[in-house]
């Protein structure tokens, strides 16, 4: 039982601290095939283009596959997958995420807005509005017929994405900004009405015990001098 715990632990340790392996980037090599495979099937527009992707990939996996050196042949393997992780097939695999991500964002941005300024909640609705829109003419290029600009078409309503997630990001930075603002006005508003209250606060004598009025510079009752602090 223990001999098992200390060959696992020692496996994770070699999982995760040393660079690639082998084996863990064959086990990534299978999954990515399925992935784009299953890609390939959703969005046909693609496939050709997937196609070549795997054929380039292949060739740098297979080359790899001679390699005796384990961590030059891991190396070669990490090459081969991240073909996979470049251009428009790249971002096209990792799409999902990608609008997960921006879904999150204007969720926290209708999050952000609520209670704020009514120029803020109208900002904000064109800036969901601009996203929507950017995903939508998105999702229509990664629906579209084979051509020799899928790519390129792709790639420019990826960008449109891109520039309109960033607006979002700015618009919450402002309505964060503006809270915090708000924030810090108010405590020193605080701060100073503190300090009234204080300054307007009967004085109680050190020697008799007697309160007196703030003006006072000597006791109403035994005439000590009044300490102000
Ligand atoms: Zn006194």
């Amino acid at each position: 039982m223990k001999k098992v715990l200390i060959t696992s632990i020692l496996f994770l340790f070699v999982f995760y601290a040393c660079g690639p392996s082998s084996k863990n980037e064959t086990a990534k090599w299978t999954q990515n095939l399925t992935e784009l495979k299953s890609l390939q099937t959703k969005y046909p527009g693609f496939s050709s283009l997937i196609e070549e992707k795997i054929k380039e990939a292949t060739a740098i996996y297979n080359s790899a596959e001679q390699i005796k050196e384990e961590e030059q042949k891991a190396q070669k393997m990490r090459d081969a997958n991240n073909v996979f992780e470049t251009g428009c097939i790249g971002k096209l695999k990792n799409i999902s995420a990608k609008f997960d991500a921006i879904q999150k964002k204007q969720d926290d941005l209708r999050k952000a807005r609520t209670g704020q300024a009514e120029s803020d909640i109208s900002y904000s609705e064109v800036v969901l509005k601009d996203v929507d829109k950017a995903v939508k003419q998105l999702k229509n290029t990664m629906k579209a017929v084979p051509s020799s600009t899928i790519c390129d078409d792709f790639e420019y309503a990826y960008q449109n994405l891109v520039y309109a997630e960033e607006d979002i990001d700015r618009a919450i930075q402002n309505i964060n900004d503006k809270i915090q603002e708000k924030k810090d006005s108010s405590t020193k508003v605080d701060a100073a009405n503190n300090k009234k209250i204080e300054d307007a606060k009967d004085i109680k004598c050190e020697y008799c015990g007697t309160f007196n009025a703030p003006a006072n510079t000597k006791c109403s009752s035994c005439g000590a001098p009044i300490k102000k602090e």
